[in-house]
């Protein structure tokens, strides 16, 4: 089929370029004009595993374009994806301003029937707003559905072709046969219900994992005061099949690009009808509480944090990714910076700007350096990396002998082994 994808970032790049591996015919468009000027010289914006490949595989076939034109991917497509982002407003709800600019665009671009399929994560009535919008501009003949993305930053292009269900929003049957058409070589459910639902469905399924991870968070701040291990305590939960072993993992709580935008868009649009959620809005407190308590916990270690040299390992929100918006190591850099430490950062593949941290970061080339006369090193992000640090290395490095490792990657044997006083997420401390 012919699409558009409407929007490069994380989504609309891993959606186009799989799409075209899946044989469509994709031209892909962004109002970022440097973005685009370098997908068209083979610059890949974003790190994301296996899309370099991806992408050139494609352009090389010549079934993915990339263009700043409405005027060339809209008219000739069948279905339009919009992947634009829905960024927090400062209210809480999702601020639908590059959305709507978008359905103006394609309204004014249509040139025959056309379904325009809604991957961004949006607020519930969103499809009726873009078929008012869309309708203002043309006279063609068009359907909106919703097709909220599923895929994890990390996995994007695993998760794109391989999806544990595709949902499919939608009001009409000819929309409905082209969403199933567009999907047909992906072997997964396809949930096809109404606009609205799917629309939900999105914000239902990433408030269920963010209080899952809250859930745990809160056991493991219960195991360290208790003298429980919660990697034992989750391990005994996630065996029965009615809880699953996936998302009991304890650290520094829920972040990323997703998560917390869309959890508060989800809880504040609840709280304007009145119908405030109460275990929602508890995981959002125990979020940020679980980000307090790793700062506090390390605090108390150091006696205080001022004047004092910290290493953090890490500065995206997760591994395998170099996306840092809303980052529990961004949160945890800023809060130990306002408590006064001297911090410094070290990430395989994430920077971050001053003007995002609030301060200016010295980012190092390497754990070891990044530790050099240190204090304190914390661990915030699990790269694989940092599973395989030489521990003596490192000790030696610092000036004091503090290892918090707030992702639970290390042996308490061998950190302790290796000279260090080991603190983790759901063990209690030995002081
Ligand atoms: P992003 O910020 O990485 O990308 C958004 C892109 O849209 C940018 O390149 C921007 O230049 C472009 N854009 C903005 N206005 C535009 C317009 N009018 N026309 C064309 N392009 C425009 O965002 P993202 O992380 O890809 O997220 C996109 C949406 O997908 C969000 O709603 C998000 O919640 C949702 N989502 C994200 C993920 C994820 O893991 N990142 C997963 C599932 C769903």
């Amino acid at each position: 089929m012919n699409v558009a994808v409407v929007g490069t970032g994380y989504v609309g790049l891993v959606s186009g370029s799989c799409l075209a591996e899946l044989g469509h015919q994709v031209t892909c468009v962004d109002v970022d004009v440097e973005k685009i000027a370098g997908l068209n010289n083979g610059v890949i914006p974003i790190y994301e595993p296996g899309l370099e490949e991806l992408v050139k595989r494609n352009v090389g076939y010549g079934r993915l374009r990339f263009t700043t034109s409405y005027q060339e991917a809209i008219p000739d497509a069948e279905v339009v994806s919009i992947a634009v982002g829905t960024p927090s407003a400062e209210d809480g709800t999702a601020d639908m301003k590059y959305v709507k600019a978008a359905a103006e665009e394609i309204g004014k671009n249509l040139s025959d029937y056309t379904v325009i399929a809604t991957k961004s994560t949006v607020p519930v009535g969103t499809a009726e707003m873009i078929t008012e919008i869309v309708k203002a501009n043309t006279d063609c003949e068009f359907d909106v559905v919703s097709n909220p993305e599923t895929l994890r930053e990390g996995h994007a292009v695993y998760d794109f072709l391989h999806p544990s269900r595709v949902i499919i929003g939608s009001s009409s049957p000819r929309a409905t046969d082209f969403m199933v058409h567009l999907f047909a070589y992906l072997d997964c459910p396809k949930v096809v219900t109404d606009p609205r639902s799917a629309e939900l469905t999105k914000y239902a399924a990433n408030a269920f994992l963010a209080t899952k991870i809250s859930f745990i968070n809160e056991i493991a701040h219960l195991c360290e005061e208790v003298g429980a291990s919660v990697e034992d305590v989750a391990k005994g939960i996630g065996l029965d099949p009615r809880i699953g072993k996936d998302f009991l993992h304890a650290g520094l709580g829920w972040g990323g690009s997703c998560f917390p935008k869309d959890v508060l868009a989800l809880s504040t649009l609840a709280a304007s009808l009145d119908y405030p959620l109460p275990i929602v809005n508890a995981a959002i407190k125990t979020n940020v509480h679980t980000r307090e308590r790793v700062v506090s916990r390390l605090e108390k270690a150091l006696g205080s944090c001022a004047g004092k040299k910290i290493a953090v390992l890490g500065l995206a929100f997760k591994d395998n990714t170099d996306d840092t918006r809303e980052s529990a190591a961004v949160a945890i850099i800023r809060e130990l910076h306002n408590r006064g430490a001297e911090v410094r950062a070290y990430d395989p593949i994430a920077n971050v700007t001053s003007e995002h941290v609030g301060f200016d970061l010295e980012h190092s080339a390497d754990p070891y350096s990044a530790a050099e006369g240190a204090e304190a090193v914390v661990i915030a992000t699990e790269w694989d990396e940092f599973r395989n640090l030489d521990l003596q290395r490192l000790k030696k490095a610092m000036s004091g002998d503090i290892l918090f490792d707030g992702r639970n990657l290390l042996s308490q044997e061998e950190a302790e082994r290796s000279g260090f006083r080991y603190f983790r997420v759901g063990r209690k401390s030995k002081m």
